[in-house]
């Protein structure tokens, strides 16, 4: 080998393990800087000598645009997963295993919503990579697959082997993506499927994939005893793995894990759609052989869907308490994460046009746990689909709109829907708590009784409530009761209650925090409300202006001489940690885990065990292991046991 190949050959090398540190084990240990130069390094020693070696990383740009897809035909054929909707077929299922082994183990894995994905490898070379097709013929996406950093271009073992995992996106790379795009993509799973069936594998490589290897279809000279083995394997061979995999003996251990997945898996970074349960004993498997479509040894547990498409009937504008025109889809109801969902928010105008949503296209929606219902882009532009059109009118009242920013607003003070979702939002739970004066009891009201101020609230009688319908004695003195004991509030329920632009549960708590009575907040002034901690100009002026406005200020005495109280609020500490989601890691020294919890949640943090888009704060201790890496990754802010003191410490002196 000449010294130029040797060069080349070890700048590789060395190239490739920090690719793996980096995108595989997230953990780089040089700076971008340094691999810049490196690699610019190897791009002129290649273009001055030809030699490009099939596993150097400069091929991972892409390289020419193909004319079309060569056939990629299976040497294993793929199979699909048999799917069980319920735990009864799930408990048969693993019947029928025992009943031939009973001493069989399973592993429970993500299902992963992807694109599958068979790559295989010849002496330690990755040779050719293609999708699935319909299983025994498939497309060839060697180049696009080159692409992805996950993928490793050379392996130790040297011997045959095809891999099969599956292509992916991760919500956070697509969030990027999508910042910058001129084209936003609505959805992980198309996301991902475009990129690597596109013919132009540069197009590929913008995307960030990732791809999650979960099996071994095929290998020479090795045989496995188990799926752990096999996960092993793969993690040794360079391969990204989800680093979940659990063994479990009997139904009861994957029904619970299926059961605690479900609960946190809206928290995660990529979309999963389910979860597999192998046969852990590969050996085994044999003896259960297939059916013309399944493995008889794995079956998957389907996760009702959180995103489907479907038709965008028409878009409505809601008028909120503060005036803003939010529109809403009103879709063909679709069926997702347990509800029935027909309206689906679009936030505002400039999101429609972003987007590029049509009355009568077909449209992504998604819903997780805790959050309303949105649409999420175009997935099908319908013949005869009519663009969105913005109100020059408020469809409450027919009042001004004006245009502020990405938003509209109703400028009409006195606007129909503004008056009774000010009132709505100002006996919901986290506000006043006046249980029974929901949204339909308040609009009917406003229509029959006149309800218009806040302070009416306080002056509704016991016949004045018989009279709507449906109202009987009971849930009459039940209103009347809830109004009552919601006169004795928290500062920060009454400041958050009163609805002032801006001002969300949280602004609350931090200006109750900083003021401790509503005559302090009225009294400020700009400059001392932009100390607030996270309070900027926006924010100030509005609590400012909303203060110095003699109507609010009769109507907040006016509720005052109803009868309402502060309550005296101790635990308040006006706290780094407040209203911030934290996540602890690792082995603090001065608490226990549940000690630190109990703490952080006095400081007014939400505290949560896994890391996602939503925390700001890790606090990590000794030993801190894979939530501490992917906060690093995710840009989230850390802080060390001695700064975690600290801050405590600052905080409680205020
Ligand atoms: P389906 O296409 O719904 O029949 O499901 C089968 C597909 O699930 C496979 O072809 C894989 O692409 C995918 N899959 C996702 N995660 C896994 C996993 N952990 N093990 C096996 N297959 C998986
Ligand atoms: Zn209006």
């Amino acid at each position: 080998m000449s010294n130029v190949e040797e060069e080349i050959k070890s700048l590789i090398e060395e190239l490739n393990v920090h690719i793996h540190n980096y995108y595989v084990l997230d953990k780089p240990t040089i700076s971008d800087y340094e691999y810049d130069k490196m690699y610019d390094r190897l791009v002129e020693l290649e273009k001055q000598s030809g030699i490009v070696f099939p596993f150097s990383p400069t091929l991972r740009v892409g390289g020419e645009t193909l004319k079309n897809f060569k056939q990629f035909e299976h040497e294993v054929p793929l199979y699909s997963l048999d799917k069980c909707q319920n735990f009864d077929d799930l408990r048969s299922w693993v019947e029928g295993i025992k009943k031939e082994f009973p001493d069989s183990t399973f592993s429970v894995e993500y299902k992963f919503d992807g694109l599958s994905i068979v790559i295989e490898y010849e002496n330690g070379v990755l040779i050719k990579a293609g999708t699935r097709g319909n299983g025994r013929v498939g497309e060839d996406v060697t180049a696009q697959v080159k692409t992805i950093k996950s993928v490793p271009l050379s392996i130790p073992y040297l011997q045959k082997v095809i891999i099969q995992g599956e292509g992916m996106i991760t919500l956070s790379n697509l969030e990027k993506y999508n910042k910058i795009a001129t084209e936003p993509l609505k959805n992980a799973r198309n996301a991902v499927a475009g990129a690597i069936r596109n013919l132009n594998p540069k197009e590929t490589a913008k995307r960030n994939l990732d791809l999650f290897a979960y099996s071994v279809n095929y290998i020479e000279g090795k045989k496995f005893n188990t799926q752990e083995e096999i996960n092993s394997f793969l993690i040794e061979n360079g391969f990204k793995t989800s680093n979940f995999i659990k063994i479990c003996s009997n139904a009861d251990e994957i029904i619970k894990i299926i059961k605690q997945v479900g609960e946190e898996k809206s928290k995660l970074d990529i979309l999963m759609d389910g979860i597999v349960i192998k046969l852990n004993e590969v050996q085994r498997r044999e003896e259960f052989g297939y059916t013309a479509k399944f493995p008889k040894w794995a079956i998957a547990y389907k996760y009702e869907p959180e995103e489907l498409s479907t038709i965008l009937k028409d878009v409505v504008w809601q008028v909120g308490r503060t005036g803003k025109l939010t529109p809403i889809g009103i879709i063909s109801p679709v069926k997702l994460a347990g509800a029935t969902v027909s309206r689906a928010t679009l936030n505002n105008m400039g999101d429609i046009e972003r987007k590029g949503v049509k009355i009568g296209s077909r449209v992504f929606v998604r819903r997780s746990n805790e959050v309303i219902p949105e649409i999420l882009g175009i997935a099908e532009e319908l013949p005869n689909s009519q663009d969105v059109i913005k109100p020059n009118k408020c469809p409450s009242c027919n009042g001004e709109v004006s245009e502020i920013g990405a938003n509209l607003f109703c400028m009409n003070v006195d606007c129909p829907e503004q008056v009774k979702d000010s009132l709505t939002h100002f006996c919901s739970k986290e506000a006043m708590d006046i249980e029974g004066l929901s949204e339909k009891t308040i609009s009917q009201l406003y229509d029959e009784v006149g309800l218009k101020n806040l302070s009416d609230i306080y002056n509704l009688s016991y016949e004045q409530l018989l009279k709507l319908d449906k109202f009987k004695e009971k849930k009459a003195n039940n209103i009347l009761k809830a109004i009552e004991e919601s006169k004795d509030v928290s500062l920060s329920s009454f400041i958050y209650a009163l609805g002032i632009k801006n001002v969300g549960a949280k602004t609350a708590k931090d200006l109750a925090a900083k003021y401790k009575s509503i005559n302090n907040l009225m009294n400020a002034n700009l400059e001392s409300l932009l100390e607030v901690r996270d309070i900027g100009d926006i924010v100030a002026e509005s609590v400012y202006n909303y203060f110095n406005n003699d109507k609010n200020k009769e109507e907040i005495s006016r509720l005052f001489e109803k009868g309402i109280k502060i309550k005296e609020n101790e635990s308040l500490i006006e706290s780094y940690f407040n209203g911030k989601n934290v996540v602890l890691t690792g082995t603090l020294s001065s608490f226990s885990r549940i000690e630190a919890t109990k703490i952080l949640e006095k400081h007014g943090a939400i505290v949560s065990s896994s890391v996602g888009k939503s925390t700001n704060i890790v606090v990590y201790g000794e030993n801190a292991g894979s939530k501490l890496d992917k906060a690093k990754k995710l840009g989230i802010e850390l802080i060390n046991e001695e700064e975690f003191l600290k801050l405590l410490k600052n905080s409680s002196q205020n």
